[in-house]
């Protein structure tokens, strides 16, 4: 298949590209720069016949992938993964003296959410009017979009992919945090209500993973700009935890492997066409970590946390679970453990060291 993914350079999408290389198929990739496109082509080498590159500065941008979307040959499928994952919202600097309304307005909307909804509706408005062989797109969202955070741990809950997170516009304006999840669950309901109104010759299929750990790519992905979601395992590789294990940063995982694998499968299979698929491997907390990672890793005994230091616990009654049923059954995902994905996502970073 002729394949079409956004943001190349990505953690999870450079697991996409290589899942779709592969599997056989021709991908062209959206990159910010030629110098993300070299360096996408030195880690993916021997594929020059099957991997191109187009520049997208910037998803943001009104119309930004409307050449994007043509080629020659046409593409029959899309990926898009592009979206910003990060809570350093820079404007807020800027906007210090602006009245509060102002200020929330200019922030999370211009770094968080423009590039998350402009990008979702640009992508899917281009597609329909210029690449008209294309059959089926595929989105990330995010567990975000079906997470009600006001409910909290909520230990009785497991959420499916019949729900959805209920921020409005306003709520994602008032902080970085609600910012990115409000960013990911307005982007994908904007996305099911062009298909609704519009109704393209196209599918549409969406993957929500809870947080993704695993291995980045040496060459491509450097340990000083790690990226959000394996940033905590890497402070804890650096000793961050010695004197206190953090606290949650979620409550559930899933490896990044399975991830883009579920994409490309999302992709291939006719019967994931118009649903959405949670990805949940199961529940972690950051002392399971710290104690896979002293088992596995005794060069790193110095820097972490003995027994007695207390943090990263599960709360004390409990917490939700989230539903992967529908991901093994029709994407047929087999999920592998917390143990392989922390030892295989600490050896990477030792690889890049
Ligand atoms: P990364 O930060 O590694 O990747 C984000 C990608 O989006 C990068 O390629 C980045 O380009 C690109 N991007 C962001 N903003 C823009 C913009 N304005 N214009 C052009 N490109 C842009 O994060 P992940 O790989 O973790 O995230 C990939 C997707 O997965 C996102 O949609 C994210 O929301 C989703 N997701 C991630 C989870 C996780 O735990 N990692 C959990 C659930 C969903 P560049 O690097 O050049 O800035």
């Amino acid at each position: 298949t002729r394949v079409l993914l956004t943001g190349g350079s990505g953690f999870l999408a450079a697991h996409v590209l290589e899942t779709l290389l592969k599997k056989g198929h021709s991908v062209v990739t959206t990159v910010r720069s030629q110098g993300k496109a070299d360096k996408i082509k030195e880690a993916f080498p021997g594929y020059d016949g099957r991997l191109d590159f187009t520049i997208v500065e910037d998803i943001a941008q009104p119309n930004a992938f409307d050449n994007a979307v043509i080629s020659d040959p046409p593409f029959e499928a899309i990926i898009h993964t592009a979206s910003p994952f990060h809570f350093n919202v820079t404007d807020i600097q800027k906007v210090e003296s602006s009245p509060p309304e102002i200020k929330k307005q200019l922030t999370n909307s211009k770094d968080l959410l423009d590039p998350a909804m402009n990008g979702t509706l640009s992508i899917l408005r281009a597609t329909q009017k210029s690449a008209p062989t294309v059959k089926t797109v595929v989105l990330t969202s995010s567990f975000a979009a079906v997470s009600n955070f006001a409910k909290g741990a909520w230990p009785e809950h497991t959420y499916t992919e019949d729900e959805w997170n209920p921020m409005t516009v306003e709520d994602a304006l008032s902080n970085p945090a609600r910012g990115y999840t409000g960013s990911k669950a307005l982007a994908e309901k904007a996305a099911w209500d062009f298909m609704q109104k519009e109704k393209p010759s196209f599918t549409l299929t969406t993957i929500l993973p809870t947080l993704v750990f695993g291995p980045i790519f040496p060459g491509l992905h450097s340990l000083e700009s790690m990226n959000t979601s394996n940033a905590l395992m890497y402070g804890i590789t650096k000793g961050m935890a010695k004197q206190k294990i953090p606290d949650l940063g979620g409550y559930c995982f899933v490896d990044v492997r399975e991830v883009a694998l579920g994409h490309v499968r999302a992709m291939e299979l006719p019967t994931a066409a118009n649903q959405r698929f949670l990805f949940s491997a199961g529940q972690y907390n950051n002392r399971l970590i710290v104690n896979i990672i002293r088992e596995n890793f005794p060069e790193y005994h110095a820097v972490l946390p003995d027994s007695t230091v207390e943090g990263g616990d599960f709360p004390a009654g409990g917490t939700f679970q989230i539903g992967n049923a529908k991901s093994k059954e029709i994407l047929g995902i087999q999920y592998r453990s917390l143990e392989d994905t922390v030892v295989d996502t600490v050896k990477s970073f030792q690889k890049a060291a």
